[in-house]
Formats: C-alpha cells, structure tokens, sequence
C-alpha cells in the first residue's frame, strides 16, 4: 500500500489535516490502543498510508457526514480499482495475504550476532527508555547511564522540560523499529564498524501534576563486533562488560573493571533522541471511535512456513490448535480482568512490558471512575501469520478477529461511550513469546505450570505459592504484544 492516493484531490490533504484534529480520541478494549493509536500521530517508518487514510475518512463521517461521506465513495473507488489492478480482478477479501510493511527488521542482525534476540532487545530498550527519563533530573543517576546513552543525549535529557521535577510512570505505548542498519561482513571487520537502529516511541510520563504524551525517535549505534549479553545479564544497566554499578570518573572507563566502555563497544549506546512532540493530554477515555482495519489484507510473513516447520520439528507436541486454544483462554482472561479493572487476574498470562501497560490503563480507567467493559466477546478466528526463533525465544504471531459488546461506563453504570447492543467487530495482532528450551502443547488451564496449584501470581509475574516466575514464557506461551491492523508491519 502506499501513500499516492492521498494525492487524488488537492481538497483531501486538508480534509485529511481536518480529520488528523480530531484523531485525539479513544480505543478502547484491553490493548486497543487507547489514546496511543490515535490515527494521525502513528509516527513515520512502515505506517500503511491506505489505513490511516480510511480510518481519519470514518471520522470524517462521523464529525463532518457532508464531506466525509461523498469523499469515502470517492476513494473506496480508487481504492477498488487499485487492487482490481494488483490483483488481477480479485477485490482483496479479509483471507488475501499481503507482504510485510517496509520498516526496521531487528533480525537481520543475527546475521552478526547469533547471541541477538529481537525480544530481549527490546525489554532492554524498554528498561532503558524509562530508566533515561526518570534519570533526567539526577546527575549522578543520568551518569550511572553513561555507557548507554552518549555525552550529548545525556546533556539533551538534562535540559528536557519539565526540568527538574521527578518523571515517573513512564509507560510506552508503542515502538516501531524504524530502520536497522547492520555492515556487510567484508565491512563488519573495520574496527569502527557499527549497527545502528532508528526507533519511534510513543509514552506517556507524568510529573506530579501534568501526563505528557511523547514522541521521539532514538538512534542506537553498536559495535559490529559486540556480542549481545544473555537475558538475565542484559537486565542490569550496569557496566556492559563486568555489569558493576557504573562508576567512571570520564564517563568512559568503568572503574570496577577498566575498561573503556563508551562508544557502543560492548553494548547499545543511544546517540540521538529526536523529540517529534511532547505535549499535555491525559489520557481520553470516553469517546467512541470506529473500528478500522479489520478488512485489510493480513499481512503474513514469507517464512511463516519455514520457521514454523523448524519450531514443530523441535516441539512435536506443539500445536496451531493447543496455540489457538491457549489464544482463546488468553482473550477470555484479559477481557474478563480488563473489565473488572482487575489487573492481577490477567497479570499470569502477559509478559512484563505487556503487564505495566495494561495496568496504566486499568489505572487511568479507575481514576476516572470509568469502566470499559468488554461483553460476549468471542474469537471468531485466529490466523497464524509469524513465527520467529532466537536462542532465547521462540515467539508467534497470530492475527485475532473477534467481536464483542464494547462499552465504557462511569461510576452509576452509565454508558458514556460504546454500545452495550451493537455487536463491534474487530481484528488484532497478537504476538506471544515461549523460552526457546520450553516444550510441549500449549495449555488452557488456569493452574500454575510448576506447580499445579490455581494460577495466583505476584505484580511481578512469579506463582505465590511456589515462586516460579512464569510471565517471561518459562513454561508456557505469553502474550507479549497487542497491535492493531493499522500499526501491524509485519
Ligand atoms: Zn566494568
Ligand atoms: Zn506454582
């Protein structure tokens, strides 16, 4: 898909400025988004330009029926006539498959670092970006961060307003790997070779008084040479070589162990942060937007076959249908706690950095006195559509359509958003993630998978009764990631 046909009257490009006003509203549903995916402001890299164009025309409709109704005539046309030619007649139905979207694959950069893992990346990115922000205020604390984040980010994130207050609840919202660049072998043996990666965030982070909605894009430079640390070490932000507390006296040489520690030799140092926007809004809780993106093609990875062959080759006893079941009661428990503004019940069966994102929501719902309940939702199909392998993680992703009752109410049970008789229709990607040395069928059972006992799990993911930590997939799949149709890449 691409952006050209934002081009097909001059008019539109207002409309569309129009529109991408009024984008600033909420999703609901666990995971759905909320002021998060407001349209208009899903930053830059692989963003399908179609979907976001049809999504802002049904909020036209919605606001402006004069203009947004004839307009999206106008370009279901156009669109119509664009995959009749693609497609050879065939108008795209919800089954066709369509390729990943252009954006960063992380990876590529197995092809240098077999020890790389995509999911431990990015729970290290996560640590590191809250960590940064709550350390803006701190010399000492920005400086213990030294071999992550280089001398002028560190001085950039000094000066941020709000300056000098405490940032706290920093919660990401989304990151998008915007592009990854790694060396070609014959390169990668220049000492100073390097892989960079380009990331968008959107986070919120509030201060005592005010939330801020962020968005910025990170650069990240490595050491073509290094090697990535195993996950339980790449949790310490410490020294990237010895994993002492960061003390240096230059901000280069760790004190503990010696070694100069800078310039991305032993691990990810952030060279830039681009500020796109940062600006005050709570989050919106209580209108009702449409759904869209549910009849976009799926977007289906090219070694989907492959990759799940290896992962059946390893795990006989691995099913689509133990995953689907497992989906299902997945979706059963993350309604039934979203509902409830019950964090804790679904806490089991969503990884950490999933976990803490649920739960801002749940907070922000509770501190509002409002409830966004989920009805009768059910799964009405589950499409296996990716499947990735590293040494520590094997994760998939299934595209989920579901439908269900949808609706927010205040503390009288009032409905103030949603409908509690309209039935809303909709899909979803969902990525879950297993430890690479796990095995057998995925369960649906609610019970603790080391020690049997019913599933009641700490805030931080380990079984009360035994303290098994189970939400990092060490014995069973977890859902990592929720997207939508229109932020999905691939
Ligand atoms: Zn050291
Ligand atoms: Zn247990």
């Amino acid at each position: 898909m691409s952006r050209r046909i934002t081009t097909v009257t001059p008019a539109l490009v207002a409309l569309v400025v129009v529109a991408a006003a009024l984008a600033e509203v909420a999703e609901a549903r666990p995971g759905g988004g909320q002021s998060y995916s407001g349209g208009g402001s899903s930053s830059g890299g692989g963003g399908g330009g179609d979907a976001e164009l049809i999504f802002l025309l049904i909020r036209l409709i919605f606001y402006y029926p004069k203009i947004g109704i004839p307009l999206l005539l106008i370009v279901v046309v156009v669109l119509y006539f664009k995959a009749k030619g693609r497609l050879g007649g065939a108008w795209q139905s919800p089954a066709a498959a369509a390729a990943p979207r252009p954006g960063g694959d992380l990876s590529r950069i197995l092809a240098l670092d077999p020890q790389f893992s995509p999911i431990v990346f990015e729970d290290f990115v996560y640590r590191l970006y809250a960590s940064a922000h709550q350390a803006r205020r701190v010399p000492a604390d920005l400086a213990a961060l030294a071999p992550y984040l280089d001398d002028g980010v560190r001085e950039a994130l000094a000066e941020r307003q709000p300056a000098n207050l405490p940032i706290t609840n920093v919660v990401i919202g989304a990151m998008k790997a915007l592009s990854v660049s790694v060396p070609g072998r014959a390169e990668a043996e220049r000492e100073d070779a390097k892989v960079v990666i380009r990331l968008s965030f959107e986070a919120n982070m509030s201060t005592a008084e005010h939330t801020y909605y962020v968005e910025e894009i990170w650069t990240l430079a490595r050491a073509a040479s290094a090697r990535s640390r195993p996950p339980e070490k790449a949790e310490v932000l410490g020294c990237p070589h010895c994993g002492a507390p960061f003390t240096s006296s230059d901000n280069q040489r760790c004190d503990y162990c010696g070694e100069v520690v800078s310039g991305g030799r032993f691990d990810w140092q952030v060279t830039s942060i681009q500020v796109v926007r940062q600006d005050e809004r709570p989050p919106v809780l209580t209108q009702t937007v449409a759904e869209v993106g549910t009849d976009l093609p799926t977007i289906i990875d090219p070694n989907l076959r492959k990759r799940w062959d290896s992962l059946a080759h390893d795990d006989p006893a691995l099913s689509v249908d133990s995953l689907r079941a497992r989906v299902e009661m997945i979706f059963r428990e993350l309604n039934a706690g979203w509902s409830a503004l019950d964090a804790p019940r679904l806490r089991p069966y969503v990884s950490d950095g999933m976990f803490d994102y649920l739960r801002y929501w749940i907070d922000a719902y509770r501190r509002q006195s409002a409830r966004n309940v989920v009805d009768d939702a059910a799964i009405r199909r589950v499409l296996l559509v990716k499947v990735s392998r590293d040494r520590y993680y094997d994760a998939v992703t299934v595209r989920v359509y579901a439908g269900g009752h949808d609706y927010t109410i205040d503390a009288r049970g009032k409905v103030i958003s949603g409908s509690k008789r309209r039935v809303r229709e909709y899909s979803e990607y969902w990525t879950l993630i297993r430890g690479s040395s796990v095995r057998g069928a995925a369960r649906a059972d609610a019970n603790c998978p080391q020690c049997g006992a019913g599933l009641k799990v700490s805030m931080a993911g380990a079984c009360e009764y035994c303290g098994a930590h189970i939400t990092r997939g060490e014995f069973d799949w977890v859902l990592s990631k929720i997207e939508q149709d229109e932020s999905y890449g691939g």
